[in-house]
Order: structure tokens, then sequence, then C-alpha cells
């Protein structure tokens, strides 16, 4: 996936608190040595790197804000500034080897004569070595140069690098500011957007690889098979759960961060069919319903359904998102989770 670096602070989606720290660093012209970014895939933390190493290389800075015309900001945005680099892992880890062609590099001065800011994308898959060769590079930082380092959370980093740095929270994202942003930047029709950021567990980044995968086909799938389910066999039901527990997240790429569309993405959207049921019949707004594009068929189901069965039908999806998560057998989770469905739906008559 490619998009458009975001070189300004105000461009970047929520994180209001971190864009104040870096702000008034720029502003007192105290920046550290090293920051820690911490946060899940897909918050704006590569993002607030650039719009950061935007802001303090700018030859026209207005305030905190990078001008996006100059030559330095043409450059960033066009991801060929000599002082701009971004260290990602190489077959799942950060590697010593990695660390070292930086050190070199380090050894001259920043091309452009400001300042040199890299960023260690996933820092916390530093290898041991890596992380011990790059702890003397914090232990002396050279001149005009600003790191940053992306992690999750830092407890799988080094205590030493991570008291050398300053630490900047990256919060997940509401999932009505992703919605908002997902239809005004992106225009995504409004159905779309609401179940994508409903999905997303407040990461933008997993929002927009949502909309770039066949995720969107495959819920579609899913929502029809879910239909289905109350009028399927015995036999039917058990060969639906073995075609579903086989689902694959989307092939991930170098750079790709997110698994899309695997099990617990199929769970999800069941879950939230079910929920869309339970709103509709407990007399819930219309307006509400996730599912935006089905509403007639949910209607008609909802009829046919009590709120005990519904809430039930729930709590087994919301049982199975955890075996999932826990690592049980897909197949046998899926059989036992697609029965219960089928057996409470189909108690009727
Ligand atoms: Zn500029």
């Amino acid at each position: 996936m490619e998009y458009t670096p975001i070189i300004r602070f105000s461009d970047i989606v929520g994180q209001e608190k971190a864009k104040r720290i870096l702000q008034q660093a720029i502003l007192r012209s105290r920046l550290p040595h090293a920051y820690l970014f911490t946060g899940i895939p897909g918050v704006g933390k590569t993002s607030m790197a650039m719009a950061l190493a935007a802001a303090i290389n700018c030859k026209s800075r207005l305030d905190t804000e990078a001008c996006g015309q100059c030559v330095h900001c043409r450059q960033l945005k066009g991801g060929n500034f000599p002082d701009f680099c971004i260290i990602r892992p190489e077959a799942g880890s950060l590697k010593i080897q990695q660390i070292r062609e930086l050190q070199q590099m380090m050894r001259f001065a920043p091309l452009a004569s400001g300042y040199r800011v890299t960023v260690l994308d996933q820092a916390d898959a530093m290898t041991e070595e890596a992380s011990n060769a790059f702890l003397k590079t914090l232990e002396e930082p050279p001149k005009n140069n600003l790191f940053i380092l992306n992690a999750v959370e830092p407890a799988n980093l080094l205590p030493t690098i991570v008291s050398r740095c300053q630490k900047v929270a990256f919060l997940p994202l509401r999932s009505d500011t992703i919605m908002r942003h997902l239809i005004s930047k992106r225009q995504i029709p409004e159905s779309l957007a609401l179940v994508l950021a409903r999905l997303a567990e407040g990461s933008l980044g997993r929002a927009l690889a949502m909309e770039h995968s066949d995720f969107v086909d495959r819920r579609r799938l899913w929502v029809q098979k879910a239909m289905e389910i109350p009028r399927l066999s015995q036999a039917k039901i058990l060969d639906l759960a073995q075609e579903l527990s086989e689902e694959k997240s989307s092939a991930r790429t170098a750079t790709d961060k997110y698994e899309i569309g695997g099990l617990l993405d199929l769970l999800g959207i069941l879950a939230m069919w079910y929920r869309d049921l339970l709103l509709l019949k407990g007399g819930g707004s219309e307006d509400l319903v996730m599912n935006a594009d089905f509403v007639p068929e949910l209607k008609k189901i909802a009829k046919n359904l009590t709120l005990l069965e519904l809430y039930k039908s729930l709590l087994a999806l919301d049982q199975a998102q955890k075996d999932i998560r826990m690592r049980r057998n897909p197949t046998l989770v899926m059989e036992r989770t697609m029965l219960q469905l089928r057996e409470l739906s189909s108690t009727r008559g």
C-alpha cells in the first residue's frame, strides 16, 4: 500500500497530546536525542515522525508546520530527502547489520545541513546484538541526529534503551474519528466506513488496509453465510465450519503490518451481525445498525428470533474469539460455534 506521506501535524488524525508534546519541543528548540513512540500499529507514529522531520528541516516553517513547498518538504514528500530514513525489520527482526550500517552513516554530518531523522520501526524487533550495538549510539549520540523508535509497548526493549528515550504515547483512535476520516478524506461510503471503523480496533492503518484488500468482498460473503445458518442441516453446518475455519488472512508484504481477513475478522463480522439483530429486536434505531447495507434482511431475521437467543449467540461468538486468540483448534472452535448458532436460531416451530 502506498499513501502520500503526511508532513504536517495538522494532517495527522487524532493524537492531539503527542502532537502538543512534539510541537512544544520544536518551539522551544529542546529536542531530545531520541524519542520512543509507543502504540499499536496504524495510529500515526510514522506519520508523526515525518511531520517532525519536516518541521525541523523545513526552510520556511510557519509556527510548527512545515511549508510543504520548499525543497526539503518536497523531497520528504517524494521520499528522497537524504536525511530521513526508516529502518524496518528484515525477515522478522532488526538485525545488527542494519544497526552497523546506520552507525557508518552517522559518521557523516547530515547532507542537507539540518537534522537527520532516523526511524527504527518496530524497534521491539531488535535482536539482542542489535540492541546492544544501538545502545552505544544512544550513549554517545552524534550531533544533529534525532532517533525515533516505534514500538507497541516499551516492555520488549532493553530498559537501558528506554531510559535514554523520551516516551510519547499514541492511543488507539476512536472509531468515530476513524469513520469521519474514511468518509471525508478517503471518500469511502458511509455504510462501509462504519463497518471498517468498528473492525479496525482503533487503528486507522488497519481500516485502510482492510479497504485496500479483498476484505470488503469477503465481508459480504460472510454475511450471506450468516443468513443461511438457520436453514442448514447439521451436516451442512459442519461443512461450513470446516470451510470458515480455513479462512486465511491476506498475504503480508514486507512492509504490511496488518493481518486482514483471518478467522478473528470473520468472527468479528458475525458478532457485528448478531449485535445488529439484537439492536433491531430490542427496538433500537435503524441508524445505529452497523451492517447498514443489509437492513431489510436484518429486520426479517430479527422477527424470527428472541432477545435471549440473540444474546446467547453473541456470547457464543465472544467465546469463539477468545478461543481463537488462545490458539485453540480453529476447526473445533468453528464447529462448536456454528452448531450453537444454528441451534439458537432454529428452535422455532
Ligand atoms: Zn518547507
